[in-house]
């Protein structure tokens, strides 16, 4: 069994242990956290091991009457890899820690790319990630362009992607965030960070990317339009999204019209938190003019990262090859919306 550790325990890093969980081949050893705050109840509940991620806030969480197991560094040493999902720029801070234990390290989108040896997309470059000491699980907006643009490479070959990403300001816990009633162009200079990000991936790819912040928490949606190389048509892209598992191609019947039914539906469907690991196309969005592909997908932030860290956590450590690892993410959390009929 794998022992993973989890350090940072809020949006990303508690669906990551919850995921770590699920996974057959693996074994959460614990979690670290800052403040003894509902997330750190829930951990208790969920019966995972809780250490103190700061030494100096240990007291806190016995004022709080909540167990604590040991510092961070107990954590990180009991482990064979440990997930960091603290904030941007944080994960950097904790590298040495993590190399002081010899434990390998994944992060998050919110560093650095020349932070680690290698940034990480399962469907795309898994391999990159084997043997690798520190893995960069890229952002969720470069996780929804880097599952979009791989099956796309091989099949046609991309001339050159233009997206344009419209953000939600915050998640539905970042209640300091905004804008509140805006429409921001983000950053109003070209291209916005998610290209370069994207070229962590696919380096060779030709892609423009701008950004729009929108006061919305639920979901990003993207505006995407890629030149491809050869001129499929429309059905023919469509079938061949439609082949892989962690796009789902929204069916018209369904009358999902955005983010806010696309929440409802996968609360309907029983998914933890409401996630949706998935990008989510709108089947007739996809559409073809001359060479260029064009459609839309909504993407949620908060959580399709997760199959990705756990596929990560096979790569570094070699147990499981691209196709095996994430079969098996995908069985354990359930990914893929499976239609009712036919
Ligand atoms: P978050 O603020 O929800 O959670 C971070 C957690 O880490 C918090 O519980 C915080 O208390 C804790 N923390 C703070 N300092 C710490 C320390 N020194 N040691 C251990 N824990 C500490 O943040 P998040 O949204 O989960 O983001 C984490 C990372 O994931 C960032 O790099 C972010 O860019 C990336 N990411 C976020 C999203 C998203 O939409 N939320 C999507 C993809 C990637």
């Amino acid at each position: 069994m794998i022992q993973v550790a989890v350090n940072g325990y809020g949006t990303i890093g508690k669906r990551v242990a919850d995921a770590v969980t699920a996974q057959p081949d693996m074994e959460l050893v614990g979690v670290a956290k800052t403040s003894p705050n509902h997330e750190a109840e829930t951990a208790v509940e969920r019966g995972y091991p809780l250490y103190a991620a700061v030494a100096d806030r240990r007291p806190l969480f016995d004022e709080a009457g909540i167990d604590v197991a040991g510092p961070v560094e107990t954590l990180v040493e009991q482990a064979d890899i440990v997930v960091d999902a603290t904030p941007s720029g944080i994960g950097a801070e904790n590298k040495s820690m993590y190399d002081a234990h010899d434990t390998p390290a994944l992060y998050q989108g919110g560093e650095a790319a020349d932070l680690v040896d290698a940034s990480f997309n399962a469907r795309a470059n898994y391999a990159e990630a084997e043997a690798a000491d520190h893995v960069r699980v890229v952002s969720c907006n470069t996780t929804g362009l880097s599952r979009l643009l791989a099956p796309l490479q091989e099949a046609y070959g991309v001339k050159k992607a233009r997206v344009t990403l419209v953000r939600r300001g915050g998640d539905p816990g970042q209640t300091g965030r905004g804008p509140i009633d805006d429409i921001l162009p983000d950053p109003v200079t070209l291209p916005s960070h998610h290209g370069p990000d994207v070229n962590t991936i696919f380096p060779d790819v030709n892609i423009d990317t701008l950004g729009l912040k929108v006061p919305a928490t639920l979901m990003h949606t993207h505006s995407v339009n890629i030149q491809l190389q050869e001129t499929p048509d429309a059905d023919a892209v469509r079938d061949r999204l439609a082949d892989e598992d962690r796009l789902f191609l929204i069916p018209p019947e369904y009358d999902i019209d955005g983010a806010g039914k696309l929440k409802e539906f996968a609360m309907d469907r029983g998914r933890p938190r409401a996630d949706i690991w998935e990008n989510c196309i709108w089947r007739e969005s996809i559409s073809i003019e001359d060479d260029d592909l064009y459609l839309f997908q909504a993407i949620h932030q908060e959580s399709d990262v997760v199959p990705e860290n756990v596929d990560a956590i096979r790569a570094v450590l070699g147990t499981a090859d691209r196709a095996e690892s994430m079969a098996r993410t995908d069985e354990a959390l359930g990914v893929g919306f499976q239609r009712t009929h036919d």
